[in-house]
């Protein structure tokens, strides 16, 4: 390996920064191996940890990632990077080989490489701006949305049961996003939430980046889809090189109220049709449905397909030949992301029959051909009975299930009634 050849891309040119206040060099990083490795303090939004609290921009040339690059400039693989080298190594593509590609290739080589970069070096930032949000979702948790943080102490004690690990709460933050403009060579952002057009912190990031960077940023969008964003943030977007806008809708009508107390369908639907007009008026942009599949929501893929259905049939008339690499994918798809953790919405703790007769229904009757993976995937999950979580004292059933549903119900005020069937 050599200087002009580092394991990654990564901590040269891109910032992630986590949900639990600290910043690293993207996703997959570990920041607890890799400061167990070196013991330099990692970098953090506010506190409550022990490293150095700084700016997004300060994050990026803080002592913690100019030791990861000298790592890495030394031929070395950080310690944090475990989750790459544990996938390749099974033969799994990990984001290491994705950042690469996209960062690092002969086309768009990574030109420098200093321990110290300069900020303009930074193309990529993946950020939450702070954990305010209008919904608890029953897979969330107070660290993501202020909403369950207000209500929280109703379900803590739900946290503290054998199939559960103690969560870390640590109330709300912000983001301090100063100098944002010093990002001179942005192409790729991605943006989760809390919820992210809620936040008077993205409106003014979007508002602040020139027209002459935004042109060549390409969006990831984490929305729940309840806020449409504001005239001057949609004008500035239409400027962008395009994006992608994962819709986080895990239901059809009252089975998304329900998983995600706290705005009405009826609001929900109709922020979906105004992201689908924008779409179909920015032929660069493209809609993804990101459920996350669960116990609660498995059984509901004719649905949910039928839903998306309608806005597909409007795209035969749609060019998508444009669409980024970086993402790639049809101009609308949904999405297969499983439920792991909080373990009673997990799929495995269905009954086993009722998990075969899915299997049976599924096998027999896909939604629609271009869906065949998605329906592979999901049969994939209710067949899986390795991937429940064994480093908790006791695996979750049916029984915690209702019981964890029922707290939510409670505390959110929800009386709808789901009915699995079982
Ligand atoms: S090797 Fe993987 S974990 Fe390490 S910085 Fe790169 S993408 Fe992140």
């Amino acid at each position: 390996m050599t200087q002009s050849n580092p394991y990654c891309a990564m901590p040269f040119v891109h910032i992630k920064q986590f949900q639990n206040h600290v910043f690293g060099p993207c996703c997959e990083f570990e920041n607890s191996l890799q400061y167990q490795s070196n013991k330099i303090k990692i970098p953090q939004v506010e506190k409550p940890y022990d490293g150095p609290v700084v700016s997004l921009t300060g994050s990026f040339n803080s002592e913690y990632f100019k030791e990861i690059r000298k790592e890495m400039l030394e031929g070395k693989i950080p310690a944090g990077c475990e989750r790459c080298t544990k996938k390749e190594n099974i033969g799994v593509g990990s984001y290491r080989q994705w950042a690469n590609e996209n960062f690092n290739n002969p086309k768009n080589p990574l030109k420098e490489l200093h321990i110290e970069q300069d900020l303009n070096e930074v193309r990529g930032l993946d950020i939450s701006f702070s954990n305010e949000c209008n919904l608890t979702c029953r897979m969330c948790g107070p660290s993501y949305s202020t909403k369950w943080s207000s209500v929280y102490g109703k379900f803590e004690s739900l946290y503290n049961k054998e199939w559960s690990r103690p969560t870390n709460y640590l109330g709300t933050w912000k983001v301090n996003t100063d100098n944002i403009s010093k990002f001179t060579k942005l192409e790729y952002v991605k943006i989760m939430g809390g919820e992210p057009f809620i936040s008077k912190e993205h409106d003014s990031f979007i508002e602040s980046i020139p027209n002459d960077v935004i042109k060549n940023i390409y969006f990831e969008y984490n929305t729940n889809s309840t806020i449409f964003p504001k005239k001057e943030v949609i004008e500035k977007l239409k400027n962008a090189k395009g994006g992608v806008l994962k819709l986080s809708i895990d239901g059809i009508g009252e089975l998304n109220e329900y998983i995600r107390p706290g705005v009405s369908w009826k609001n929900i639907d109709k922020v979906i049709r105004l992201w689908h007009n924008f779409v179909l008026n920015n032929s660069k942009w493209i809609i993804q449905f990101a459920p996350c599949w669960q116990a609660l929501n498995i059984q509901h893929l004719h649905e949910y397909v039928n839903y998306v259905k309608q806005f597909e049939i409007e795209s035969d008339r749609f060019d998508d030949s444009h669409i980024s690499d970086i993402v790639g994918g049809s101009w609308y798809s949904i999405g297969s992301n499983r439920v792991l953790t909080p373990e009673p919405l997990a799929i495995n703790i269905l009954p086993k029959k009722y998990k075969q007769k899915l299997i049976k229904k599924y096998t027999e009757k896909i939604p629609l051909i271009k869906y065949n993976k998605l329906t592979q995937n999901l049969i994939n999950y209710l067949s899986d009975e390795n991937d429940k979580n064994k480093t908790y004292k006791k695996v979750a059933t049916m029984k915690d299930f209702n019981e964890y549903n029922l707290a939510i119900d409670t505390a959110c005020n929800v009386n709808v009634f789901v009915d699995l069937n079982v």
